[in-house]
C-alpha cells in the first residue's frame, strides 16, 4: 500500500534482469532520472493517478516493480508524451508506461471500472472543452463510481494554489476537436 512504510531492499538477479527487460522494451534508462519531477508536473492525467510519473519512475529505481506494474497509474495514463517531452534527462516516461501496460497484460492484469471511467470523464472533456477540466473529470468519474465525495478533502487546496480551476477552459477549435472524434468512430464502425 501506498501509504504503508516502504522497505528497501537490494535487487536480486531475477529483478534486474526484469527491470533490463522492461527498459529494453520502452528503449530507456529509469538510472537517468534525477526526480526533479517537471514529468508530473506537465501530465494532464497525473491528478488522477495514484502514483504520477516521477514516483512510478522512483518505484522502478527502488526496485518496486511490482508495486508499479499494479498502480492504476499505467490505465490513466493518456499517452500524450508531455512527461517525455519535457524530461531534461531523456528519459521516456510514456513508453515505459506503455510497456508498463503491456507487461501489466501479458501478467494477466487490467483496469478496473474505475479506470474505466476515468478514461470515459477524461475523453468527454477533451472532446467538448479541447482540453482536461480536473475538477469536471474528478467529479464525473466519482458520481460514477459511486464515490461522491472522494477526494473532497483534496479539491479545496488544490483549487487555493492554483492546480486546478473552479470553472473548465476551452480551447479555440473544438469543432476541429469534435470531428477528431467522429472520424474515430466512424473507423471504429467500419473495422
Ligand atoms: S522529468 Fe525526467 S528527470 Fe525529472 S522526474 Fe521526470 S523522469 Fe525524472
Ligand atoms: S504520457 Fe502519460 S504519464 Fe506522460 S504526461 Fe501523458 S498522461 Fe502523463
Amino acid at each position: 500500500m501506498k501509504n504503508d512504510a516502504v522497505k528497501l531492499k537490494a535487487a536480486n538477479q531475477e529483478e534486474k534482469e526484469f527491470l533490463a527487460r522492461l527498459e529494453q522494451e520502452a528503449g530507456t534508462q529509469v538510472s537517468l532520472c534525477y526526480q526533479c519531477g517537471k514529468c508530473s508536473a506537465g501530465c494532464p492525467a497525473a491528478f488522477a493517478m495514484d502514483y504520477p510519473p516521477r514516483e512510478i519512475i522512483r518505484l522502478l529505481q527502488l526496485n518496486m516493480l511490482d508495486e508499479a506494474i499494479n498502480s492504476n497509474s499505467i490505465w490513466v495514463c493518456a499517452t500524450c508524451e508531455t512527461c517525455s517531452e519535457r524530461c531534461p534527462r531523456g528519459v521516456d516516461i510514456a513508453s515505459l508506461m506503455d510497456t508498463l501496460r503491456r507487461e501489466a497484460l501479458r501478467q494477466g492484469k487490467k483496469g478496473d471500472n474505475k479506470v474505466a471511467a476515468f478514461n470515459a470523464a477524461f475523453l468527454s472533456s477533451v472532446k467538448y472543452l479541447g482540453r482536461t477540466y480536473e475538477a469536471g473529470i474528478l467529479l464525473q468519474h466519482n458520481a460514477v463510481t459511486m464515490q461522491p465525495f472522494k477526494d473532497a478533502n483534496l479539491g479545496l487546496p488544490m483549487m487555493k494554489r492554483g492546480k486546478i480551476s473552479i470553472l473548465p477552459a476551452r480551447i479555440k477549435g473544438r469543432d476541429q476537436m469534435k470531428k477528431i472524434f467522429e472520424r474515430v468512430q466512424e473507423q471504429r464502425e467500419e473495422n
